[in-house]
């Protein structure tokens, strides 16, 4: 079973494009042997300059694939009175009553600790919904920002114990080595992994620290040192989960690389089985009662 945690349809919004509805999404699940997606929201934040893709959309889409497709919801942390006492329950109650199983994908241009997101963050973790995020620390992307060793985050983890937190975005896996290069701390660094990074640190140190090992960023995490990430993929096998990422159509044969380490990680016996069946599909499962 192979359950994708992050998968989008929607149309990009900030140039004139073509969108990727949902039998795009369910072809190219059944292109690259994906039994089952969660489908993230976007249009709720102004910086995801997505189109057609806020919680309704969503739920809409997915109601037509009951059995392959899982929604998300999203609320901006601005919404309403833009303030850290905002009332969000009656949003989360109808969304979770409507069948969404988690909260993405969470990429406001804001600070990880800023009292509007952890006032979020706090209430949807009452309700039992993970939050996959973004963190992405230049000015201009989209995605949550935080400083060098992710002080934020933890902040977050730590006033928010029982929201899981999904890492996710370039930021977020550039911070996997303790030396991350300025200018490239918001792309995709190459080299070997220095040990003592804050991903590592924070996945060990706190329970509601999980990560999905979607896009270029997340594949870029584990390959760029491959030892380190095999042993990464070892040591947190109970709270990495699969995911693609993809925004695209793709040609038939095309394949997300992630599709392809998964597949070499069972076939060249780099994980254990059990391992990879939690990875691909367990750990989904039982964080969001699939
Ligand atoms: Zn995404």
């Amino acid at each position: 079973m192979l359950i994708d945690v992050h998968a989008h349809i929607g149309r990009l919004g900030t140039e004139r494009s073509e969108a990727l509805d949902v039998n795009d999404l369910v072809n190219k699940m059944d292109i690259w042997g994906i039994d089952k997606s969660c489908v993230h929201c976007l249009s709720e934040h102004p910086e995801a300059h997505y189109l057609e893709s806020d919680t309704e959309d969503i739920i809409a889409a997915c109601s037509k694939y009951p059995d392959r497709l899982i929604p998300f919801c999203l609320i901006d942390p601005r919404f309403g009175l833009n303030s850290p006492d905002m009332d969000f329950s009656y949003r989360l109650e109808e969304y979770v009553a409507r069948g969404c199983k988690g909260m993405g994908e969470m990429l406001p241009k804001m600070y990880f600790d800023d009292p509007r997101c952890l006032n979020l963050f706090r209430q949807v973790g009452e309700f039992g919904l993970p939050i996959i995020f973004d963190m992405n620390d230049s000015v201009n992307h989209y995605g949550l920002r935080d400083d060098y060793g992710l002080p934020r985050l933890e902040k977050a983890l730590q006033e928010c114990p029982d929201t899981v937190l999904v890492g996710h975005g370039p930021t977020f896996w550039a911070e996997i080595s303790k030396e991350v290069p300025e200018d490239q701390r918001a792309g995709y660094p190459k080299g070997p992994v220095v040990a003592g990074g804050a991903v590592p640190r924070l996945m060990e140190k706190y329970d509601n620290m999980w990560a999905d090992l979607s896009a270029g960023s997340g594949y870029n995490g584990i390959t760029r040192d491959e030892k380190f990430g095999l042993e990464f993929l070892d040591q947190f096998q109970d709270k990495l989960m699969f995911g693609t990422d993809s925004c695209a159509r793709y040609a038939k044969g095309a394949e997300a690389e992630i599709v392809g380490l998964m597949k070499r990680l069972r076939e060249e016996k780099l994980l254990s089985e059990e391992a990879c069946d939690k990875i691909a599909s367990g750990n989904a499962i039982r964080l969001m009662d699939l």
